[in-house]
Formats: C-alpha cells, sequence, structure tokens
C-alpha cells in the first residue's frame, strides 16, 4: 500500500527537543482552521468537506492519527488476498458514495453472487435465488406465508421511513408469520449489521433496507483501502497535512471563540476547531474531559465477529441463515481482492449490541461449519483471518431514542470550538454513511465558527 502521504512523528525541522510527555509548540505557533483527530472515513470526510468549502485562501488543517490512516476502513494484504476489517460493501447510494463521487474520489468493483443463495434454517440449506418468482415457490414456507412475505417486501418499497420512526422493528414486523418475520429480520441484519430488532428503530432499518434492495452494495477492487488511498491523494493535493501513528491525548477549549489547544504526546497545537472522529464516543470524552450528551438515545456498540476464507480456487458463494445471526458472501472474485483464479469468502456473526461475544474456539467453528453450507471444505481454504469481536458501529439508533433523528449531534459535547464525527453520530445513514456524513456536518460547523471567529 501507498504511504506516500503518510507523515510520521520525527520533526527534523524542530529545533525544540520533542519526546513523549513533554509536548511542545508546534514550530511555527501558527493556529490551525481545523484539526482533525481521527483519519477512519468520518476524519477522511471532514478534512475533504472542509479543504473543499473555503474559497478565497487555502485552510490550514491538521490530520492526526495514531495509527495508520483508515481505521475500521484499512485493508491488510496476507500471500496476495486482501482483507478489509471484516466484509465490507459500499451503499451505491449512501453518504459516503455520494461524498467520494463528490470529490473526484474513484472507486472500482462488483456486485455481491446474484445467482442462488443458500437459505440456511434449523441447521439445513435451501437453495434459492433471490427474486419475488423464487419467493412464491420457496418450501421454507407455506403458500400463505410466502404471500405474506412479497407483500411485506412491496410494504417495505413504498414504505416511507419517517412514519416508522419510533417503533421498533420487532413492533413493525408483529402482525407478520414468525417465519416471514425471520426473512425480514434476516435482511435488516445484513444491510445494518445490527442484531437488535427489540429496540432498534423501525424507520432507520427501512431507511436501510431501501438502499440495499435499491441501489444495492459494490465490494471494492483492492479493498476499502482504495476509498483511504483516494481521499488521502486528494487532501495531499489540498496541501492538508496528515500525520499518522501521532496519538492524540487531549484536547482543551479555552472561553468563547479563545483557539482549543490539541495535546499529542510530542506536540501541543492550536486550532479554531477541532472535529474529534477517533471512533466512539469514550474517545472523545477521554480527550475532553467532557460528556457526549444523548448517548442513551442509541444502543451500545454493535459487533461481529468475522472469519475471511482465502480460496485457491473462486467460488461465487452467498448463505444466510434464517434463525441465527450468519451470513456469508463471496466478495471476490466479484471484487479483485484474490489473485487470479483464487477466490474470497467472508463470514459474519452478528452479536447484539453490547453483547459479549463468547468463546472464540466456538465462534470460529460455527463460522467454519457454516461455510459447509456452501460445499467450502478444509482443501479449498488457503488461509483465514478471524476477527472476533469488531465494533461495527459504535451505537445504532433506537427506537425509543427517537431513530436516527435521535443520534448525538456534532455539537454533542457542549464545548466551544469542539465538534464530533463518527458512525453514531447525527441524523443520517448507518455504519460508513453515518461516519461520512456526519464528517460532512462537523466540517461545515468547523468552518462556521472560524468564519465568526474572522468575522
Ligand atoms: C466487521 C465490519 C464490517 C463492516 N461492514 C461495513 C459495510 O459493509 N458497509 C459500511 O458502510 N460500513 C461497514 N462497517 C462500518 C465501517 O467500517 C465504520 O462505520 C467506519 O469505518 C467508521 O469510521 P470512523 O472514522 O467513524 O471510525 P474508525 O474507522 O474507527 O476511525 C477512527 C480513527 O481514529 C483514530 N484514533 C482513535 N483515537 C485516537 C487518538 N486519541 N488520537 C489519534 N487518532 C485516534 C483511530 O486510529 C482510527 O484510525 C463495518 C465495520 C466492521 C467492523
Amino acid at each position: 500500500m501507498s504511504n506516500r502521504h503518510v507523515t510520521n512523528t520525527a520533526h527534523p525541522h524542530s529545533d525544540s527537543p520533542a519526546s513523549p510527555g513533554n509536548p511542545v509548540p508546534a514550530p511555527d505557533g501558527r493556529t490551525y482552521d481545523l484539526i482533525v483527530v481521527g483519519a477512519g472515513i468520518a476524519g477522511l470526510a471532514t478534512a475533504l468537506t472542509a479543504v473543499t468549502a473555503v474559497t478565497g485562501t487555502t485552510p490550514r488543517i491538521l490530520v492526526l492519527d495514531a495509527h495508520p490512516a483508515g481505521g475500521r476502513a484499512r485493508t491488510n494484504e496476507q500471500h496476495g488476498y486482501l482483507h478489509n476489517v471484516g466484509p465490507h460493501a459500499l451503499y451505491r447510494s449512501g453518504a459516503l458514495a455520494t461524498l467520494l463521487g463528490r470529490h473526484g474520489v474513484e472507486v472500482s468493483g462488483g456486485e455481491p453472487p446474484s445467482g442462488a443463495a443458500v437459505m440456511v434454517r434449523d441447521g439445513q440449506g435451501h437453495p434459492m435465488r433471490l427474486s419475488p418468482a423464487a419467493m412464491l415457490r420457496t418450501s421454507l414456507l407455506t403458500p400463505g406465508e410466502r404471500l405474506r412475505l412479497l407483500a411485506l417486501f412491496a410494504t417495505v418499497q413504498r414504505a416511507k421511513p419517517a412514519q416508522l420512526v419510533g417503533r421498533s422493528v420487532d413492533d413493525w414486523l408483529a402482525p407478520y408469520p414468525r417465519r416471514v418475520r425471520q426473512f425480514a429480520d434476516m435482511l435488516i441484519r445484513v444491510s445494518s449489521y445490527t442484531d437488535a430488532p427489540d429496540v432498534f428503530d423501525a424507520g432507520a432499518a427501512v431507511d436501510q433496507l431501501q438502499l440495499a434492495i435499491g441501489p444495492g452494495v459494490q465490494y471494492l477492487d483492492g479493498g476499502w483501502q482504495s476509498i483511504v488511498t483516494g481521499c488521502l491523494d486528494v487532501l495531499a493535493a489540498a496541501g492538508v497535512e496528515v500525520r499518522t501513528d501521532e496519538e492524540t491525548l487531549t484536547v482543551r477549549t479555552g472561553d468563547g471563540s479563545a483557539p482549543v489547544s490539541v495535546t499529542t504526546a510530542t506536540r501541543t497545537h492550536t486550532a479554531h476547531a477541532v472535529v474529534i472522529a477517533g471512533g466512539g464516543p469514550e474517545t472523545a470524552e477521554r480527550l475532553t474531559g467532557a460528556t457526549v450528551r444523548g448517548l442513551d438515545r442509541i444502543t451500545a456498540p454493535v459487533t461481529a465477529t468475522t472469519l475471511d476464507l482465502a480460496l485457491s480456487t473462486a467460488r461465487p458463494a452467498l448463505a444466510f441463515a434464517l434463525d441465527a445471526p450468519l451470513y456469508l458472501s463471496a466478495h471476490a472474485p466479484a471484487a479483485r481482492l484474490a489473485p487470479t483464479g483464487g477466490g474470497l469468502v467472508s463470514l459474519m456473526r452478528y452479536h447484539a449490541p453490547g453483547a459479549d461475544a463468547g468463546d472464540p474456539a466456538v465462534r470460529r467453528a460455527e463460522l467454519r461449519a457454516f461455510a459447509d453450507h456452501v460445499g467450502i471444505g478444509e482443501r479449498d481454504v488457503v488461509h483465514e483471518r478471524y476477527l472476533h469481536r469488531m465494533v461495527v458501529t459504535h451505537g445504532a439508533p433506537t427506537a425509543a431514542g427517537g431513530g436516527l433523528a435521535g443520534r448525538p449531534g456534532a455539537d454533542a459535547l457542549g464545548l466551544p470550538g469542539v465538534y464530533l464525527a463518527g458512525d453514531w453520530v447525527g441524523p443520517e445513514g448507518l455504519l460508513a454513511d453515518a461516519a461520512a456524513a456526519s464528517g460532512v456536518a462537523a466540517a461545515q460547523a468547523a468552518l462556521q465558527r472560524r468564519a465568526s471567529i474572522a468575522g
């Protein structure tokens, strides 16, 4: 992977001895227009928006990350296979794809496998095409249930998500037979990565289903690293400073329009505004010592266990469990993630918000057994990549919390000049789309402050 954007913490032009625990002012002592803490999707979206929103002067922007840029959108190479942080699909008409288009970041890729999927119920696999005609024939449902399922799909397509806000998925689906609800729950899990029908907001769920059923998703050539690299290219061309492997330790505000100070192990920087895009709310609270308001309106972090199987031969497989939170999809060869002729299958177990992932040996065996349903055996697997408990989103919108609109906003810390972005922030989208949309909103709020200070 290219690392040409990366500036590390060595400061050859500094004349002050900098050392961890002894931060010194940045060499030229100038105040940045904006400092972004975190170079994941949310931080990259913030910086992209800020750099192009200012006309006249070039804004001075610094992006800091404790690790290499990308966060959960990074991709790792192993023996010629490219592994995202678990299965990642880009929603074609979501906020992230829109942001990439707006800034000329080009990505390519392919569709998920479109042939027969395997539906697993009671431990038995049932091949089934994903079409209305196939649903009318499936032996998984009685004739009456099939009609109810088709009616439910029609309802989803026509529904106005705003009218469902405040109802849980369970409440919304209650009138349908149990086995029809299983299909709907499965589709909601697969599109939102959230397995919490008792609290998950039906408006947010249907919004996401419409994105998934309509324009659909794309698996990306080169993995999600292609998004990260593309964003970094645009930022580098615009003169944005990106410092990686430089952890932010504190973010401190003064009164009113005073600059915000950001301390890392070796430097203290000042900025007119700071956006904290460091993953979850606990990072923002730790850095500022303040409390994020509105966390009671979202769930605890939603996590998943994932297993990538690098395959010696391509296998366009797709499988969903109807009575368990399990999923499998071949991401290569749909996208270029495997050497020529090879394949890459990603499996996932969704967990309820805040839930423990259990025993790693049990989880791994469960996912391996699920791969049996599509005929993947030991001899097909070149290597595996197992991730035990990954945060998919730092909080899902709840019915009781008012759905997407109830999530904490960019200003939820209540500190002058400090704003938030992440996949748990703001009223738009889920997962990386929420990260992107909240990054855009946080940049806009930060620039408004800069303008009001300047004016
Ligand atoms: C298994 C899995 C599958 C997923 N699948 C999809 C999918 O198919 N589609 C989709 O849209 N989304 C998906 N997501 C979600 C998506 O990856 C995330 O929503 C998105 O990447 C979050 O971006 P972020 O910038 O908010 O946070 P992060 O990616 O977590 O980035 C936060 C960054 O902040 C940095 N940081 C933290 N603390 C500090 C500090 N003190 N100083 C400096 N830097 C700091 C971190 O190093 C990190 O780089 C998936 C997630 C997982 C785990």
